[in-house]
C-alpha cells in the first residue's frame, strides 16, 4: 500500500510517513536506507549531525529510484548556525548526499540563548529562492520562536519537526502550527520504543485491531495529520512500520491513546537545549 503525501504550505508533496536515521552509522545507513527503500519508503530524514549523510545518499544512488519520486531532508547543525555558516553547510550536506537539491532543509535546533536563529533562516530563504531545497523549515521550534520567525521572515516554514508521541502529544504545538498551514513532522513518534510500546493500552489496542502497538502508534499519527518518521534497522520492523493503511483507530481507541499523556520529554528541552 502507498504512503499517502500531504501537501505542503509551498504546494510541494510530501510522503506522510518517513524513514528517520539518527544513531545509525555510516556505513550501516546504506544498508537501512536501502532496505526502507525496498519496503516502499520514499522519505528520508537525515541531519549533518547524524554523520550518515554520505551513507544515505549512497542507498539513494544505488537504488535506481527516479530523483523526483525521493523526498530527502536534511538539517542545519548548531555549530553552523549564522547566515554565511548555514551556507557553506548546506553545499557540504548536499555534497555528502550527493544531491542536487535537497526536498526540505530544517534548522535543528532554535539555540534562542544565541538569538541567530532568524539570520539563519534568512539563509534558508536564500536556498530555497536559489531552488536547492523544494522547502525549508524548522525543527523543536517552540511557539514563541515561530512567531518571531514569523514576524520577521518572509517564508513560512512548511514543517516544523518536534517530539511527539502518545506520552507527549504536543496539542499546543500542533494548534499554532495548523493555524499558520505549518505541517507538524514527529520525531520519536514510537517513544524511542521505550516505555511506550509495552504500555497496555497499547497491548490492548494492538490486540483489538490485529497489528502491533508500534502500528497503533504510527496509525494515530497519521490521524492526527503528522508526518511521522519512524527508525529502525531491523527488516521486519522497517516493513511493519510502513505497513500502516489498512486499518483505522475509532474514537474510542484515540481517547484511550490520549490518556497516555504525561507531559513528559523524552529528549531535551528547546527552550534551554544549546550544544555543538
Ligand atoms: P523512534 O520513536 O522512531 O524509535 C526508534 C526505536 O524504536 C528503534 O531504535 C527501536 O528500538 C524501536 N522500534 C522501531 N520500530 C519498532 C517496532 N516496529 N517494534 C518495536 N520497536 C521498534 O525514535 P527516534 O529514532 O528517536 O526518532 C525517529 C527519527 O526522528 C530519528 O531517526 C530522526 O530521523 C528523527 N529525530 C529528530 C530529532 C530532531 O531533533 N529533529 C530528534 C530525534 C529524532
Amino acid at each position: 500500500s502507498k504512503v499517502p503525501s500531504i501537501t505542503l504550505n509551498n504546494g510541494i508533496e510530501m510522503p506522510q510517513l518517513g524513514f528517520g536515521v539518527w544513531q545509525i552509522e555510516d556505513d550501516q545507513a546504506s544498508t537501512a536506507v536501502g532496505q526502507a527503500l525496498e519496503a516502499g519508503y520514499r522519505s528520508i530524514d537525515t541531519a549533518a549531525i547524524y554523520g550518515n549523510e554520505a551513507g544515505t545518499g549512497k542507498a539513494l544512488a544505488a537504488s535506481g529510484i527516479a530523483r523526483d519520486e525521493l523526498f530527502v531532508t536534511t538539517k542545519l547543525w548548531n555549530s553552523d548556525q549564522g547566515y554565511d555558516a548555514t551556507l557553506r553547510a548546506f553545499d557540504t550536506s548536499l555534497g555528502k548526499l550527493g544531491l542536487e537539491y535537497a526536498d526540505l532543509y530544517l534548522i535543528h535546533w532554535p539555540l534562542p540563548s544565541r538569538d541567530t536563529y532568524v539570520d539563519t533562516y534568512k539563509a534558508l530563504e536564500k536556498i530555497y529562492a536559489d531552488g536547492r531545497a523544494k522547502a525549508i523549515g524548522v525543527s523543536n521550534f517552540l511557539p514563541g520562536h515561530l512567531e518571531r520567525l514569523l514576524g520577521e521572515t518572509s517564508v513560512v516554514p512548511a514543517v516544523n519537526q518536534i517530539e511527539l508521541h502518545p506520552q507527549f502529544p504536543q496539542a499546543e504545538s500542533r494548534a499554532v502550527h495548523a493555524r499558520h498551514n505549518i505541517v507538524t513532522e514527529a520525531w520519536s513518534p514510537l517513544g524511542q520504543g521505550k516505555g511506550l510500546l509495552e504500555h497496555p493500552t497499547l497491548t490492548e489496542l494492538a490486540a483489538k485491531h490485529g497489528r502491533t502497538p508500534a502500528q497503533v502508534v504510527l496509525r494515530w499519527h497519521l490521524q492526527l495529520g503528522n508526518v511521522a518518521i519512524p527508525k529502525s534497522v531491523t527488516p521486519s520492523r522497517i516493513a511493519e512500520n510502513i505497513d500502516v493503511f489498512g486499518f483505522e483507530l475509532d474514537d474510542a481507541d484515540l481517547a484511550a491513546l490520549a490518556g497516555l499523556d504525561s507531559g513528559t520529554r523524552l529528549g531535551p528541552d528547546p527552550a534551554t537545549f544549546d550544544v555543538g
